[in-house]
């Protein structure tokens, strides 16, 4: 039998590094970054086709509507899209590919793939997850504690992720998720997962 690649799926709330995570574990073709397809403007430093594909809300629906999405959400109000084609093939050639999508988007892929192993990262504290949003410029300040709010609300999604990976450290983080690729690491359980949601639960009120 011919073996085919698996599908990763890593979230996590904005600021946990799991972009950073998700590049350095495909790079050097330890499997193939899904490249999204987004309507929001690009920041400096993103690159067309690397970062991601950036479109117009009418290109964006023209492909939902020709149904080339594995997977689609809307995050703070502009749309993200996992186009279906490349991650088909990358799969049939063999290969493992990773997506680095928002919960809602996971939960669809999940739908669709249910063998797709699910990997959540988490920042070491709600303080740290607050200092690196902080510490990228790009956004204000409004959307800093919209984004904090809302990853405390995400985190309650953990318990419904295959596992946990902290990223206190990037190097270890990224080993970690190899190691989880690799079949390696168990599972989080449903005690840890819950642990680990009250953890940042008490966070935020104490904040
Ligand atoms: P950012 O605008 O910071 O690059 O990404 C915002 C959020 O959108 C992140 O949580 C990121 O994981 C998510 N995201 C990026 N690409 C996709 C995608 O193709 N599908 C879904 N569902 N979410 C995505």
């Amino acid at each position: 039998m011919t073996k085919t690649g698996k599908l990763f799926i890593i979230s996590g709330p904005s600021g946990a590094g799991k972009g950073a995570i998700s590049r350095r574990v495909a790079a050097g073709g330890g499997a193939y970054l899904s490249v999204s397809m987004t309507t929001r403007a690009p920041r400096a430093g993103e690159t067309e086709g690397v970062s991601y594909f950036f479109v117009s809300h009418d290109e964006f629906r023209a492909k939902i509507a020709e149904r080339g999405f594995f997977e689609f959400a809307e995050v703070y109000g502009e749309y993200y899209g996992t186009p279906k084609a490349p991650v088909e093939s990358h799969i049939a050639k063999g290969e493992d590919v990773v997506l680095e999508i928002d919960i809602k988007g996971a939960m669809q892929a999940v739908e669709a793939a249910p063998d797709a192993v699910t990997i959540f990262v988490l920042p070491p504290s709600l303080a740290e997850l607050r200092k690196r949003i902080e510490g990228r410029a790009t956004d204000s300040k409004e959307a800093i504690e919209r984004r904090l709010a809302k990853a405390v609300g995400e985190i309650g999604f953990l318990p419904k992720y295959d596992y946990c990976i902290v990223n206190d450290r990037l190097g270890d983080a990224v080993d970690r998720v190899k190691r989880v690729m690799a079949g390696e690491i168990p599972k989080v359980t449903t005690e840890e997962a819950a642990a680990l949601v009250r953890k940042f639960e008490e966070e935020k009120e104490k904040e």
